[in-house]
């Protein structure tokens, strides 16, 4: 059977789809728009239809015959097909999508969480091809993930599975986004790597390795960016390695503990601070000897990149 799968992946600021005609990775056309989530609704959709015409080159009889649509959420999707709580595009809540989308192009229609979905794109397309148990986690803003068992995605009683980044590690710890104390994404996540360096950066008497760091900030500890580590790790800066072994410790407490109750074939990582590659990965490597019960945890970078959120809607279509 020849595929036809539109994917579309709704984020806070952009929304990016693309057509794929073929099995595993490569996309026929592909467009980013801003996504413009506080519209009204029907505003909103005409504006998604219209792009969908673009992509989809204005051959709806074609994709009627053969197509299919995935949508990556950047929320939770509830039992009743309608988008719970959303809050970077509001347009969203409570909306059913799916069988808006349903209604207009009469083809079936798949929506998940955008974790979930990227998930799936890594055991489908990425990192985790032709393995049975996988988890997944994308560190940056926040941590989201997914889980797949069986070759298939965990999704729970409530669909709410594989909520990996609120996995507590600290009783009694920093709040985390969510309300929750504690919660590996409060101490994993991208910007609490960042902060932490600022506040090091603002006090009154700095170390020499902390006087560098400042000099990569242009003087100000508020400017600090994670973007600037990888220029301070070719420096040798003690005060980043300390750092980045200290943020690696946090998340190897939430992968090892991971790994001891799923016990997986391989942990895949993506996310904005994934790019750091090796220094992260071999810090994360070190501390899950204390804390993993399995011998080896076979962790990987994520492989899909800047299109993994196309290929999660895609992979939600093929799942
Ligand atoms: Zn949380």
């Amino acid at each position: 059977m020849t595929l036809l799968d539109l994917g579309i992946d709704i984020g806070g600021t952009k929304i990016a789809m693309g057509l794929s005609k073929k099995q595993g990775v490569g996309l026929t056309r592909k467009l980013v728009f801003s996504s413009q989530g506080k519209l009204p609704p029907t505003q909103w959709y005409a504006r998604l239809k219209e792009n969908m015409w673009l992509v989809l080159g204005h051959d709806l009889k074609t994709f009627q015959d053969k197509g299919r649509i995935g949508v990556a959420i950047p929320g939770q999707i509830l039992k009743d097909g309608r988008i719970g709580h959303c809050p970077n595009t509001p347009v969203l809540k409570k909306l059913n999508l799916a069988q808006w989308l349903k209604k207009d192009f009469k083809v079936p229609v798949h929506t998940d969480n955008d974790a979930n979905a990227a998930a799936l794109a890594e055991h489908q397309f990425g990192a985790g091809r032709g393995i049975q148990r996988m988890v997944y986690l994308t560190i940056s803003t926040g941590i989201g993930g997914g889980i797949i068992e069986g070759g298939k995605l965990v999704t729970g009683n409530d669909h709410v599975a594989g909520e990996v980044g609120h996995l507590i590690i600290h009783f009694d710890g920093e709040r985390c986004a969510c309300g929750r104390r504690g919660c590996l994404e409060a101490y994993g996540r991208g910007p609490a790597l960042e902060e932490r360096i600022r506040r090091r950066l603002s006090q009154k008497k700095l170390s020499v390795g902390e006087k560098q760091l400042l000099n990569l900030a242009g003087g100000k500890a508020s400017h600090w960016r994670n973007t600037l580590i990888s220029r301070a790790l070719k420096k040798h800066n003690p005060v980043i390695l300390q750092e980045l072994d200290r943020h690696s410790f946090y998340l190897a407490v939430g992968i090892g503990s991971l790994a001891n109750i799923l016990n997986p074939e391989r942990i895949v990582l993506g996310g904005g601070l994934t790019q750091l590659g090796k220094p992260l990965f071999a810090a994360i490597h070190k501390h899950l000897k204390s804390v993993a019960i399995p011998k080896h945890v076979d962790l990987r970078p994520a492989a899909l990149g800047a299109d993994v959120g196309i290929y999660g809607a895609i992979a939600l279509c093929r799942k």
